[in-house]
Order: structure tokens, then sequence, then C-alpha cells
């Protein structure tokens, strides 16, 4: 028995024997009465790093340490204390990749097979997934995050949580929140609105912490309105573990605590890296001094020993994973994420059984580009490329050719460009393979453009001219531009494929699998266009998120700017039909749910998926608000000929707004159009929704609120026309008008203007502005009147 089973024997309850099952065990329970045993230097010492990647054990108490190490597409343990050394692992595609497969059992698959390797290499969590929003295309990270939709990226998050943590390892759901930028991404402040926050910013993470029920959350490097995230009582306490019920630990990204008494009193459970002590110190000269409660102390403790004895528990010495096996699921995985952008003529698939002359051109095709750069890296166990991969897939009379187009930086000379166009014009198709060079995307920095390298647009254009039978496939994290899309017939987004993403290309361009990816980020023509044009990266020390909830499509759409390709876009080697949307009622009451039936059909000659995608439009919105946003999905697998109706549930969220006036959902009564079809850009189907909003919370009207606001309430519509009435009384404007008909109406004009005037007044305002027509009395009465809720 081991040391750590002992002292859970000793501390289980009499009578009782502890399963080492984990769900039948009350760790909270008994983190509770260890923590008990533990002194205040012992609890203060629980709350920062050993070193680098582990927590500290209390060897008095035979109490283990746990060991967390990067993730999220891999595992990235250090293999010694080198850190830029790290053991063998699959590297599954990156999350940009496998948002586009929007596909959630896909990904839950990739996360189980991510949980195994955790177990064979001692691993307790998993420091990912990254779950932050796309803000800008220029983000340095966004290969590394899901999605500019926050349901599209918290059903990720989710998925991937749900399958790493079903093999017994836990996950450490970051960057929360409002992390968007990586140019001075550890002091940034992140000026973001209320709503903004709620609609945007948080839901992905709400999702994945509801859904996925992470073991850790991970906090931040920047601001939020001002205050440390490591250190907001506003996102640590109330909204993560008091509004979504989150239970785990909340972990400091690394470096990114300066005030640790702040952090403990806002929920921030564990510093990583160690402090070295220093900051363990300050915890007890505070709990000393009265600074800080021992109780709030012994309850982020109390988290770090729950999920600490939960880990122990379910660890699996000796746990081994099949590397062949998880390097065809990366391949799979691959392939699922790709998106075949354009397919004029049906140039692809490529008949590779038949006899035909490919020019692969481009020196990714041989030195792929399959992950980015920064605490993500992942030491691949093996590397396919797509050269090799198409070679194993070509039948005897393929003659495939090569040549490189460019140099590793992504410059060109005129003699690559020139053998290239050569290998192209003595072929039948050419695949010009490019992308992002590694220097240009990665975590600590954002990118400066969306272009290719010149080298890379300049070899494109030149293989296009002289072949027009070219396929342009693409490797990159994030959206660029493509000033030759027009020029050339195919496009594919091959993304950051991860190890097996040659293969998973070459699979996609030979037809063996058939394209079912779908655009998880939208991609602009030019940089201008984007929503954050003005705003990113915010600069000395400040990011004003000034576009609001208007990110992605949501910008796009609502400002009728057309995208390069759109969000949710995707072709594949067949077609599909929407043939009916029909929902269950035509008018329902927000809080009842209703359901929606799409009926989608396989037109063309071969088996493929489609993502159904439900889109909510409100027609008259009491705010502003986005044309449309995505509200559900799913991924169905057709053979040619057949059809498949998908249902989904529509609930009040999917028709709320965040109203700021009540810091709450709310939802306002009126028409929606529940939109379907095959991207955000083509949407076939529209069904028209009368929603009855139920349980409506009116903000209180106060003196300060303007006259035009009692009209948003039923009983302050009732006094409204009394004390509209009183205040142009006041002004000689009231009851009837008399005079001649040209002094009538041009006393009714006057009225018009001056009620518009009135009625943007605060309410106290009409006391004056009445001439004692209406007295404080009377106001307060009527404020009375108007706030008895309905
Ligand atoms: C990154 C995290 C990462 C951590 C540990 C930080 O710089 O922002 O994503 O998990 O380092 O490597």
């Amino acid at each position: 028995m081991s040391r750590l089973s002992r002292l859970l024997t000793c501390l289980a309850l009499p009578g009782t024997v502890i399963s080492l099952h984990a769900e039948s065990i009350d760790y909270s329970t008994r983190a509770r009465q260890l923590v008990s045993q533990m002194t205040l230097e012992e609890k203060a010492s629980l709350t920062s790093g050993k070193d680098f990647w582990s927590t500290k054990p209390i060897e008095r108490l035979g109490f283990p340490s746990i060991f967390m190490t990067d993730g999220p597409h891999g595992l990235r343990k250090a293999a010694g204390a080198n850190i830029a050394e790290s053991v063998p692992a699959t590297c599954f595609p990156t999350a940009s990749a496998l948002a586009s497969s929007w596909n959630p059992d896909l990904v839950r698959e990739v996360g189980a097979a991510l949980g195994d390797e955790c177990q064979a290499n001692d691993v307790q969590i998993l420091l990912g997934p990254g779950t932050n929003m796309k803000r800008s295309p220029l983000g340095g990270r966004n290969f590394e995050y899901y999605s500019e939709d926050p349901l599209l990226a918290g059903k990720m998050a989710a998925a991937l949580i749900g399958g790493v943590q079903s093999r017994g390892v836990g996950t450490s759901l970051k960057h929360f929140a409002a992390n968007n930028q990586e140019s001075e991404r550890m002091i940034s402040n992140s000026i973001v609105d209320e709503r903004t926050l709620r609609e945007i910013y948080l839901p992905a993470f709400e999702i994945a912490v509801r859904e996925g029920a992470p073991w850790s959350v991970m906090c931040s490097y920047n601001q939020l309105n001002g205050v440390p995230v490591s250190q907001n009582f506003l996102l640590l306490d109330q909204i993560l573990r008091k509004q979504w019920g989150f239970g785990g630990i909340v972990v400091s990204d690394w470096g990114a605590v300066s005030d640790r008494v702040a952090g403990i009193k806002a929920g921030l459970n564990l510093e990583m890296p160690s402090s070295m002590g220093r900051t363990d110190a300050q915890i007890v000269a505070a709990v000393r001094a009265g600074q800080l409660s021992e109780a709030r102390l012994d309850e982020l403790v109390v988290d770090i020993v729950a999920v600490t004895l939960r880990a122990h528990e379910i660890h699996q010495s000796g746990a081994k994973f099949d590397p062949a096996a998880h390097e065809s699921l990366a391949r799979r995985a691959g392939g699922e994420s790709i998106v075949l952008l354009k397919n004029r003529g049906e140039l692809l698939p490529l008949n590779l059984t038949k006899r035909v002359r490919v020019a692969v051109i481009g020196e990714f095709a041989r030195a792929p580009r399959y992950q980015g750069a920064g605490s993500s890296q992942v030491r691949p166990i093996q590397l396919d490329d797509l050269w090799t991969e198409l070679k194993k897939l070509a039948g005897p009379e393929v003659e495939l050719t090569y040549a490189a187009g460019y140099e590793a930086d992504g410059a060109t000379t005129d003699a690559l460009v020139a053998d290239a166009v050569k290998a192209a014009r003595g072929a039948d198709v050419a695949l010009i393979v490019t992308g992002l060079p590694a220097s240009y995307e990665s975590e600590g920095f954002d990118r400066a453009s969306i272009d290719l390298p010149d080298g890379h647009n300049r070899l494109i254009t030149a293989v296009a001219a002289a072949q027009p039978r070219s396929a342009v496939v693409l490797m990159n994290g994030s959206a660029v531009a493509m000033p030759w899309a027009t020029s050339v017939p195919a496009i594919v987004e091959g993304w950051l494929g991860g190890q097996a993403g040659g293969g998973a290309l070459a699979d996609v361009l030979s037809g063996n699998v058939n394209p079912s990816g779908k655009l998880s980020e939208s991609f602009p023509v030019r940089l201008e266009d984007t929503p954050t044009y003005l705003n990113f990266p915010g600069r000395d020390g400040e990011s004003i998120y000034g576009e609001g909830a208007f990110i992605g499509y949501r910008y796009y759409d609502t400002k009728k700017i057309a995208p390069l390709f759109p969000f949710g876009y995707g072709l594949s080697y067949t077609t599909f039909a929407y043939t009916s949307v029909h929902t269950d009622a035509v008018k329902v009451d927000d809080d009842q749910g209703t359901r929606v039936q799409v009926t989608v059909k396989n037109t063309g000659t071969r088996a493929g998926q489609e993502v159904v995608q439900l889109y909510v439009h409100e027609r008259a919105p009491r705010v502003r608000r986005p044309e449309r946003e995505l509200r559900h999905f799913a991924k169905v697998a057709l053979a040619p000929g057949a059809e498949q109706t998908v249902a989904f549930t529509l609930t009040r969220r999917d028709f709320a707004y965040w109203d700021s006036r009540i810091h709450d959902w709310a939802v306002k009564s009126g028409t929606f159009d529940v939109q379907v079809g095959g991207s955000s850009r083509d949407l076939p189907l529209t069904a028209a929704l009368e929603v009855t909003a139920k349980h409506v919370v009116y903000p209180p009207l106060t003196r300060n609120s303007m006259l035009k606001a009692f009209t948003e309430t039923p009983n302050g519509k009732k006094v409204y026309d009394e004390i509209l009435q009183g205040a142009l009384a006041g002004m000689g404007l009231g009851g009837e008008l008399t005079g001649t008909p040209e002094e009538i109406a041009t006393k009714k004009k006057t009225r018009a203007m001056i009620t518009v005037f009135i009625e943007e007044m605060q309410a106290w305002k009409l006391v004056a502005a009445s001439r004692g027509t209406v007295t404080e009395e009377k106001l307060a009465e009527w404020l009375k009147q108007a706030n008895e809720q309905p």
C-alpha cells in the first residue's frame, strides 16, 4: 500500500472503505480533514509551485505533489531540467484545425488520447485547452484557440476536456479571461464593457466549465478593466465559482501573479511556477497580521488538496499508449479539419489511380508547417509530409515532380520560381503548398499582417499563370489574405495539421477522405476590413475592445462587408441540399424551449459529412445586436442520396442578450428568424418564431431615469402619459390645442419637438421644467406606481 493510500485509509470515516474509483469518493470532505491537520505554513506552501511544473508535497503527512505540463494539442513534458527539450509525444492538429472539424466527438477522442499520453508520462494535469476568442486574425496565439464564435469554441473546449478527463487526467482551461492579444501580454489592460464580456468573451469558458468540468482553470496575464485577472474577485469568485459552479483550482498563468495575498482573496488557488517561498511567506504574514482570513486560505487549499487526491487515486501507474493508434487518430482528425475553400471545375480530388503528372511545389510539402511556436510546441513522435504521403497513395502511373519554390523563411528567388514554373508546365496539375513560416505566428507576439510571405504570393501567381490546373494548399494557424484567390481554381486550407498533417492532406487531395471541415474563423479580404482594425493590438498597456460584441462574422454580417471566405464555410466533393426546417410551434414563451428540425440531403454521388448550422436573428432588438449568431450545429454523415433530420432545442438563452441595466440575460418579446444552412453566409431556410418573454425583470425607474424609460415597463407605461401631459401643460402645450388651424398646426409641431426633448430629460427635471405642474410629491407617487413589479 502506498503512503498516499495509507493516508487516505486513515482519513476514511470509521466503518467506510475507500474505493479507489474516482467518482465514489468525496474528495472535498477528505481534503478538509487533511487540511485541518496542516500548519499555517504548510497551507501557504501549497498555494505555490515547487518548481516549474509541480506542486509542493507535504512529506510529514505523506501528501504528494502533482505534475502539470503543456498542452493543448500534444504533451510537452520537459524531459529534464531543460524546458526546451520534451519527451516525444503525438502532435495532434492545433485548435484552429480541430475546431474546423466542427466535430466534438472527434475532439473528445483526441482528448482521450492526450489523457492516455499524460497517464503514460505521469502527468496529472494537461495545461489546456485554450478557448479565448479570436478577436483579430493577427492574434499571435490564434492557432492555439478554436474560434471567433463562443459556442463553437466552448463546445470544442468542453469536448477536449471531457476526453482528457475521461482518462483520469485533469485539464487546465486557459487563458481566463479577455486575453486576446500577445502584444504586451503580461501587462495589457483589456477594457471590455459588461455586455461584450458576457456575450463574447466569457461564454466559451462558461460552456467549457459547465459541460466539461475541468479540474483547473488558468487565469490569464492581463488585467480586465483595471484589475489583474490573477486578483480579480469578479471573475475568479463571482462568475467562475458562484455563477458557473466551478469546483476545481484556479492556477495562475506562469508568472501572472503580482499580489499573492490579493490573489488568495480573489480566489486564485495556485501560483505557478515556484515563487521560491517568497509569496508563501507573504500569505503567512498577512494571516498573522489579520489582513487575510485563514478560513479563506483554507478554502483554497482544500481545493488544491482535493484535486491532488483525485489525481493520485485515479492515476494508472505503468500506463502505456499506442503511438500508431494515436498517429492514425491524428491523421483522421487532420483530415476532418481540412477545409476545401474553392474547387472550380472539380479540379480536386486528384485521381491517383490513373496516369497523371502532378507537380508538387513548395518547401512545406517536404518540411511541413504543422504546429505553432511557444509553450504548446510538441516534439512529435514522427512527422509525415505531403510529398512522401502522396507518393505512398499514388498508383504506378502517377508521375510526381517536386520544386521547392521558396526558402524556409518564405522568401523566393527568380531561380526558384523559374524551376517551379517549369515543373508546373510539365505536369497536368500543380499543387502549390504554401502558408506561414514558423516565425510568422507564435505565442509572445502578434502577427504584423495577414499576408503570406511575398515569396509565397509571388510563387502562386507565377505558377497559376503557367498552369491553369493549380491548387493552392495552405498551412497556417489563422486567416490569411489571398490576393490571387480568383486566379486559382482550387484552394485547400490545411491549417497546422499536426504530425500526421501531411497524410491528412494527401487523403483529402486524393479523395480518400471527402473534406468536411468548415471555417472556424472568417477569412477577410484585407486587414482593413477586420472589426478590430483600429484597436488591435492595444498599446501602452491598454487594449480597448471598441468593436464590442461585433467580432468575426458578427461584424462582417452586420456591416455587410463581404469576407473572402465566411465563417462556417467549406466545400465537399459531394453536394448537400437543405430540404426543410420546421419548428414545433410558431409562437413560444422564452422559458419553454422549442424544437427545430432541419432536414439535409446528400445530393451528390459521394458519401460525405455536412455541418448543419443554426443561427438566430432578432428582427427588432432593444439594443444593437449582431445580424445573426450561431446557436446550434451538428455534423451529419450522409451516403449519396441519403437524407437526415437533425433536431435542435432552442432555449431562452438562444434568444437572450446581456442587459447591462439588470446585469443579467434578458429576452425582448418579438420575432426571431431561425436561419439554417451550411455556412454563415449560405442559410437557405428560415423559420420565423414569435417569442414572448416571460418573467421580464425591469430595471427600477428612478428620479434620474429618462422619461422615455417609463415607456419600457408595463407600470411605467401606465403613468407615462400623465407625466408627459403634466410636463407639457406646464409649458402651455398640454390638453387640447386652441387657435386658428395654422396656429394649431404650429403648436402640434412644437409639441412634438418638445416631447422629444422632454422624453430625454431625467424625471426630476420635469419638476422644474413644468413650472409647478409636476410636484416632487407627484413625481414620488409616479415612481412608486411605476416600480411595482407587474
Ligand atoms: C503560457 C501558458 C502555458 C504556460 C506554461 C505561459 O507562458 O501563456 O499557456 O501553459 O506558460 O508553459
